[in-house]
């Protein structure tokens, strides 16, 4: 059995073989933490926008969508914070020369005892089978309770330091738990400090009339500083929300794990203004339609977690990720923010415009709070492929590459192959091409044996193969096979059009999402 890690590398080198992700610049040996998503990638990709788009526009009449420039005035990102605050506490390992997030190291150090507490009670479990009752083992395993003493501890200070923004005490928590750098193995760290996160450049021509700007690091603030123009022409009545796909750009010290963590990504995120006092009922609400949005994939539910947040910015008064099981380690996908009034209230201060809404009801003005859901396409569509990568074994010893993706998201949504090249088929083949490719994006495929080119759209996870052979031209019959269960149907032309649609539509996941 290939490791986790294993798998994930062959993930990464699949998706370069098959046109799904390259590294950017690949010519010139790439750029760091920067890539480019290929013909399969951007198919995979627009599809899971246009999921989360129509799930958020059209099942909530209270929603609507913006695009918003990524170059703002630079004020805004004063008023954010971002300027001032939107930075990381950095680490150096003298030894390696390899640089760290100082809180990753931190966390991964908490999660390293949460897996060890995790193994004590899994043995435990085995040992005891079904008289074992984790509650009392907890309490009183000697080992269990060390190791929980010791995470606890660390927990402790670690959110202290993080909420007081103390960079000594940080470095001191790395000293005395003997944080060691992964790559020397030594504990020969520099000082911690703080770097900030957005790319900036300059705008205008003059170098002395050219006015530094930033590359938005977030796409939130696009709506902010347009919640008045959308609840004005729109005529918006809270609670309304305001959804944006756009990209972000962060300069990420410590860029890993491929798509998971770049300097240049696309963000999707859903700005929910309410009125004041009422943010804990929405924030929970929202929590369950996007966990909602999520199991509607079929990825499994098993792979999903709530993630609450020690640390919440001043401004949150509740955050929590949703986490998804990546092959290395259950990582956040999404974020759902309770922001209370403090953007609309930031901006309302730095631009000294009044930014509020009037609410005919009640007759009272004021700054609306705002529940933010805010995911990352690509960390949404590396859950996806991981999910969907698998390597099978076949009967006979044969072997494939499948990638099982939710039928709605796939690149490609049917391929189909005349049996040979001669006979009439490929024009037959084309015939029903055409009957298809105004609704769905639709392959033709004429080289090489049949299996093989069921194995080439395997690797792209094609849902549905439609051989077009001899008969085909007697009866208006075709074969059609199924990408998971290869299993093979004969049926006819006419009735293609209805059978793709019930495989792949977008209707029946929304229906899902839907559902209350
Ligand atoms: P992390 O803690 O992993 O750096 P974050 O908490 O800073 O993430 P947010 O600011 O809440 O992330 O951004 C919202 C979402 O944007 C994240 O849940 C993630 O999906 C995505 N995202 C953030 N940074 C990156 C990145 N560097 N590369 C890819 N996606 C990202």
């Amino acid at each position: 059995m290939a490791t986790q890690e294993e798998t994930f590398k062959k993930l990464v080198s699949h998706c370069k073989e098959y046109g799904f992700v390259f590294p950017s610049s690949e010519i010139y040996d790439g750029l760091g933490a920067v890539y480019d998503y290929g013909q399969n990638g951007s198919e995979l990709k627009n599809n899971i926008k246009k999921y989360w788009w129509d799930a958020m526009t059209r099942l909530h009449e209270n929603i609507v969508g913006i695009d918003a420039a990524i170059f703002m005035h630079p004020t805004v990102w004063k008023a954010s914070g971002h300027v001032d605050a939107f930075n990381d506490p950095l680490i150096d390992n003298k030894d390696s020369k390899k640089r760290y997030r100082a809180d990753v190291l931190i966390e991964d150090e908490i999660a390293k005892l949460d897996d060890k507490i995790q193994k004590e009670i899994d043995k435990a479990r085995k040992r005891f089978g079904d008289k074992f009752d984790e509650a009392q083992f907890r309490a009183t395993s000697q080992h269990v309770i060390e190791h929980q003493t010791k995470r606890d501890q660390l927990h402790d200070r670690y959110k202290k330091a993080m909420n007081d923004v103390d960079l000594a005490e940080l470095k001191q928590i790395i000293l005395d738990y003997e944080i060691v750098d992964p790559i020397s193995g030594t504990r020969n760290w520099t000082d911690v400090r703080q770097f900030n996160l957005m790319f900036s450049t300059e705008m205008g021509s003059a170098s002395d009339s050219a006015s530094k700007i930033y590359l938005r690091p977030e796409t939130a603030q696009g709506i902010f500083v347009n919640y008045l123009n959308v609840q004005k022409s729109g005529r918006m009545k809270l609670p309304f929300g305001i959804a944006q796909i756009g990209k972000a750009f962060r300069n990420e010290i410590v860029a890993r794990q491929f798509v998971f963590r770049m300097r240049e990504f696309e963000q999707m995120e859903m700005q929910f203004f309410i009125k004041p006092g009422t943010e804990l009922d929405w924030f929970a609400k929202w929590k369950q339609i996007r966990l909602r949005w999520h199991k509607a994939l079929g990825l499994g539910d098993n792979k999903y977690r709530f993630h609450d947040h020690d640390k919440l910015a001043h401004y949150a008064n509740a955050a929590t990720d949703i986490e998804f099981e990546m092959p290395f380690g259950f990582k956040e996908v999404e974020g759902i923010h309770s922001r209370t009034n403090f953007d609309l209230g930031q901006h309302a201060k730095f631009s000294g415009k009044k930014i509020e809404y009037f609410d005919p009801e009640t007759k009272e003005s004021y700054t609306p709070y705002v529940i933010e859901t805010s995911i990352g396409v690509d960390r949404m569509f590396l859950s996806v492929m991981c999910a969907a990568y698998k390597e099978e074994t076949l009967e006979g010893g044969d072997s494939r590459v499948v990638l099982s993706l939710p039928a709605a998201l796939a690149p490609v949504k049917a391929c189909i192959m005349p049996l040979v090249k001669k006979d009439g088929l490929p024009d037959k083949a084309r015939e029903i091409e055409n009957l298809l490719k105004f609704d769905y994006n639709i392959q033709y495929d004429e080289k090489d044996s049949i299996g093989k080119r069921y194995r080439r759209q395997d690797a792209i996870g094609t849902p549905i193969c439609i051989t077009v052979d001899h008969d085909t031209l007697n009866d208006n019959t075709v074969t059609i096979r199924d990408r998971d269960t290869m299993l093979q149907q004969r049926v006819n032309i006419s009735d293609l059009p209805r059978i793709v649609e019930e495989k792949v539509s977008f209707k029946a996941l929304l229906q899902k999402v839907a559902q209350d």
